[in-house]
């Protein structure tokens, strides 16, 4: 586990070296408070990138396994190194491809969903996964606040270009989440917000 420590501290440089997204340290509390509060046995998560959150959450859950989605084919090479290293390559499946299109593919069911992919495709990614939650499935969706332009304290602005599609559809995701039938959500504002969806039938 020691070890796993200092991969995770190389995995934060070389994301700062490669400006790769991954969970803000503001996040983590939240994350890993989240991963243990759902303590899944199979875990989804969409947008790998190096890997991070998923060896965060692998290393917290022993017997959890992991179905993990990433479109970048490089990246996902990256994280194939680091799943390997940190020993957890036979509890992880890295899938390279659209999460869109690879999600009508998966079969069984998920105890713990982790959307950080695309941003402009949370409300289809909501959808994508419905039919694959277990009965007290927790999902949980990073960045919807996005830089406080969604709700708070930036929200009156009107979004520069490049952003638009993007807050519109997160304000989209939350709408969503928050009027889906038997869950029952929580916006955190850490990081960049993280939203947290338990199902509850
Ligand atoms: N979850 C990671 C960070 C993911 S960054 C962590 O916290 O450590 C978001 C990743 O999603 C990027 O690597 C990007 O290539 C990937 N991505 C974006 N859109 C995608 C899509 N439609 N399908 C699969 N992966 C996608
Ligand atoms: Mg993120």
């Amino acid at each position: 586990m020691e070890y796993v420590d200092d991969l995770l501290r190389e995995m934060e440089m070389f994301a700062r070296e490669h400006e790769t997204p991954i969970l803000t340290e503001a996040a983590r509390p939240l994350f890993l408070r989240t991963v243990r509060e759902a303590a899944p046995r199979r875990i989804l998560e969409l947008g790998t990138a190096i890997g991070y959150s998923a060896l965060l959450a692998l290393r917290e859950l022993p017997d959890a396994e992991i179905v993990t989605i990433e479109r970048d084919a490089v990246i996902a090479e990256a994280a194939r190194s680091f799943f390997s290293r940190a020993g957890v390559a036979g509890r992880t499946a890295l899938l390279v491809g659209e999460a869109e299109k690879l999600l009508p593919t998966l079969s069984g069911t998920f105890d713990f969903v982790f959307i950080d992919a695309a941003k402009s495709r949370y409300p289809d990614f909501w959808l994508g996964v419905q039919p694959l939650l277990a009965p007290r499935a927790v999902v949980a969706a990073d960045n919807v606040l996005f830089r406080g332009l969604v709700e708070g304290e930036r929200s009156e602005e009107w979004p520069k270009h490049s952003y638009r599609t993007m807050v519109l559809q997160l304000r989209a995701y939350l709408r969503l989440v928050r009027s889906a039938e038997g869950f029952r959500t929580e916006v955190f504002p850490e990081g960049d917000g993280m939203a947290v969806s338990w199902r509850d039938e």
